[in-house]
């Protein structure tokens, strides 16, 4: 059994948008009830510390678990929310669903349980701010035979923007169960995402013996270590000039202001939406090309191989194509690391400090310096004469063989995520499933020390 999450596009009525907002905001309501009374027992427990008063005497905690939290929103809901019958128990469940997980991450996060960023503390969602979203978890939820319909709870029938045949092939094959929906408003754009059980299939790739390094690019999709060079999706040019345009727009209104409290004017809004949208457009445009790269790849080859987080793109580079090819980069190694798994292939991510473009994949040379402007790759050794990414995507794939020859089998596990300061190795994310290769000790590697100084790339 894998979980999967299936996303429709949706053509909402008038009405029915109405409804949705309504059930939106409904579980904001109680969100932000729920969020209230945690703070306040919080609070109230910081003072009475403050005066000297000893732990056994404080204010009870609340229970912030979802069951306690719904049980105290029952009891609540007549004087906080009269209206309350008019929208469906799920959605005040989604809020309080939120607030339970933003607590819980925020908890975590602070006695070092969860492993990452620093969590905040959850904030009050505002109408203007949020994202009006309602989740489904019981009721009539399915697919109308047509394909073109879904039902759900209150909501009723609606209708779908794209065909709904995918899953509802799975579904009426039985290899698949709807565990929730969830409406949302990204972008302008309403959309429904389900996520459902389904069967997994045993799969094998077509050549299961070969290896497929991927280097992502900014005037390529991606460029894999056999000279390919994946083009970008079309119209993606058309829509980052368009988006760029927009944003230029956008900068000659008037923009709000909390100094001055100057309010934005109504052309700065439309502005706003209309960047909204094109950043959309550029986003959808470029997951879409990931997709169908991604899936052909974990379906042909045993072993792909990637780099580690993009370091030069960490160096905050104000290019909106370099900017767009990272987004694309995280994208990519997620999409590979979940369809490796599916078609029984396997990851390998080279280690952040691993030189890919600054090697010769001929002689092995490694560069000092390259500029980041260098197209071509020449070798002064042995006189490789190679595009800059094929030459990158070759190394890569380089180092699975030698991972493999060095006995160094896959190790799945879950490292830190902690965000890399420069100048030092530190440690690295891993997803489940994937081998880190490239590092001192486990692949004999030359100047593993110098690596660290040159930043790569
Ligand atoms: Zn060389």
């Amino acid at each position: 059994m894998v979980v999967r999450a299936y996303r429709f596009a949706l053509d909402l009525t008038r009405r029915q948008e109405r409804a949705v907002l309504a059930h939106a905001g409904a579980g904001r309501v109680a969100y932000n009830w729920a969020l209230a009374r945690v703070k306040a027992v919080m609070e109230q427990r910081g003072a009475e510390r403050s005066y000297g008063i000893a732990e056994s005497g404080l204010t009870p905690t609340i229970e912030w678990s979802l069951p306690a939290l719904r049980k105290a929103w029952n009891a609540a809901k007549p004087d906080v929310a009269p209206w309350w019958a008019e929208c469906s128990k799920e959605a005040f469940n989604t809020g309080l669903d939120a607030l339970v997980r933003g607590v819980n991450s925020w908890s975590d996060s602070r006695t070092g349980k969860r492993a990452g960023r620093r969590v905040g503390f959850p904030r009050f969602k505002s109408r203007r701010r949020s994202t009006p979203s309602v989740r489904f978890t019981t009721g009539a939820i399915r697919v109308e035979p047509d394909r073109k319909h879904v039902v759900l709870p209150r909501l009723g029938r609606l209708k779908l923007h794209e065909s709904a045949r995918k899953l509802a092939r799975r579904l009426e094959a039985g290899t698949a169960r709807i565990m929730s929906a969830t409406v949302r408003r990204d972008a302008g754009r309403w959309h429904v995402a389900f996520t459902v059980e389904v069967d997994r299939v045993e799969r094998t790739p077509a050549r299961p013996q070969a290896v497929v390094g991927v280097d992502v690019g900014v005037k390529h999709l991606a460029v894999l270590s056999t000279g390919t060079m994946e083009p970008n999706p079309r119209h993606l040019e058309d829509a980052a000039r368009r988006m760029r345009r927009l944003a230029r727009r956008l900068s000659r209104r008037v923009g709000p202001d909390r100094r001055s409290r100057q309010q934005p004017s109504r052309r700065w809004e439309r502005a706003r939406r209309q960047v909204a949208r094109a950043h959309a457009r550029v986003a959808n445009l470029r997951r879409d090309g990931l997709h169908k790269l991604t899936t052909r790849l974990a379906r042909e080859y045993g072993t792909i191989v990637v780099e580690d987080l993009n370091v030069a793109g960490m160096l905050r580079n104000r290019r909106l194509a370099r900017r767009i090819a990272d987004a694309g980069f995280g994208e990519l190694r997620r999409q590979l690391a979940y369809k490796t798994t599916w078609n029984g292939g396997h990851l390998v991510v080279a280690d952040r400090w691993y030189p890919s473009s600054k090697t010769c994949s001929a002689c092995g040379t490694v560069k000092a310096k390259l500029a980041l402007s260098a197209r071509t790759y020449t070798c002064t050794t042995c006189g490789l004469v190679l595009d800059r990414d094929v030459n990158a995507a070759r190394n890569l794939a380089a180092l699975a063989r030698q991972a493999t020859t060095a006995g160094s089998g896959p190790v799945a596990g879950r490292g830190a995520d902690r965000k890399t300061r420069p100048g030092g190795p530190v440690a690295v994310k891993r997803q489940p499933g994937t081998t880190q290769v490239g590092k001192a000790g486990t692949v004999p590697q030359d100047g593993t020390a110098n690596h660290m100084l040159t930043r790569a790339h």
